[in-house]
């Protein structure tokens, strides 16, 4: 997608009112599945445009245009982990990979980091003149994947700005990079669209007339619509999960273990988080955030758990999070997240997870 989403205009406006951007380096943040990627394309595929409209959004139909568009444009360059490379564009309306805050992006294992050698690959990019004789663009995806070696090494680009290089750095947790890399960009807050916005924006990305689950789907993505469109695709099985999950009188822990194991882990744990958290805010604040359609069943579960309990398993959730990407056994890792999610509400029943590893 390279095109400027509706909550972006105002943005858009605001950055562009000379038609170029003011310093060598901006910072897009914000949380993930709000359209924080598409729009660094966007504003990199304006400024190489030869023939930009007159608020300077790219034509769309020139020839810088459409060696953009075919990956193929000689003074733009992005860089993401190589485990994204393939397929930047879904990996960014996945959530999966930013559901808990407190993990340290840092110690990603080899290939889901951005590496020293990447950056330092830039070095004839951005000293060298440019093709088009205009401006170059790098890109940095998500900026926070840059391992210690690559953020210093980017950090000595910055100080020492090549002229005409914009960098543009995209980050869903800016409190995980170099400080000293934060204040040399111009830090740009992405806008969240309000509820209406998202609404009207999906019901023409989504063929359909069910009003009803679209606002589901909204509200399971943590109202990022960009991570809508993924859930989309999942959301009958998302049902039948929190069907089955959601009475506590008829959890069967290894039932459902049976039923689910062959999806894919990663997503169980997360569609259990957000199922937990919920439990946990509407114990101290009464709100519930993912699932608003099945308060009744949440209302039924918090009458049943203690809020220190829930809080508890979600620390649990955070440990398993890692190790579902690669269980021993599908099966039993569900197995054991089951029971002691049983054990929540049939507090015996925690007991019998001793063993399981
Ligand atoms: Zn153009």
């Amino acid at each position: 997608m390279t095109a400027i989403l509706p909550w972006q205009k105002t943005l858009w406006r605001a950055m562009m009112q000379n038609g170029h951007i003011r310093g060598h380096a901006v910072l897009l943040k914000g949380r993930s599945g709000i359209g924080k990627f598409s729009f660094a394309r966007f504003l990199a595929k304006s400024l190489l445009c030869k023939n930009p409209a007159a608020d300077y959004r790219a034509c769309g139909d020139c020839v810088s245009c459409n060696w953009f568009e075919q990956q193929a444009h000689p003074d733009f360059v992005a860089i993401s982990p190589e485990a994204m490379l393939s397929d930047p564009i879904n990996a960014v309306q996945s959530d999966s990979e930013d559901a808990s805050p407190n993990e340290n992006k840092l110690k990603k294992k080899p290939g889901q980091q951005i590496s020293i050698s990447q950056i330092r690959e830039l070095d004839d990019f951005v000293y060298l003149s440019g093709h088009q004789s205009g401006y170059k663009t790098v890109l940095i995806y998500p900026a926070e994947a840059m391992n210690s070696a690559a953020s210093n090494a980017l950090l000595k680009k910055l100080e020492e700005p090549p002229a005409q290089v914009l960098f543009i750095l995209v980050s869903h947790q800016p409190q995980l990079l170099l400080p000293t890399i934060r204040s040399r960009c111009q830090q740009i807050a992405m806008p969240v669209p309000d509820t209406d916005a998202a609404m009207a924006w999906l019901r023409q990305s989504i063929a359909t007339n069910d009003v009803g689950k679209l606002r589901a789907l909204l509200a399971l993505s943590g109202y990022a619509p960009l991570a809508t469109l993924a859930l989309e695709e999942s959301h009958e099985t998302h049902r039948k999960f929190i069907d089955g999950i959601r009475k506590a009188d008829q959890f069967d822990p290894l039932a459902v273990a049976e039923v689910l194991h062959n999806l894919d882990l990663v997503m169980t744990v997360e569609w259990l988080q957000k199922w937990c958290y919920d439990l946990l805010s509407y114990h101290v604040s009464g709100v519930i955030r993912f699932h608003p359609d099945d308060a009744p069943h949440i209302q039924a579960l918090c009458q049943r758990t203690e809020p220190q309990s829930v809080l508890a398993y979600l620390r649990f959730l955070n440990t398993r999070q890692a190790l579902a990407r690669h269980p021993l056994q599908a099966k039993l890792f569900l197995e054991e997240l089951f029971i002691r999610y049983a054990g929540l509400f049939t507090p015996a029943l925690s007991g019998l997870t001793r063993g399981v590893v």
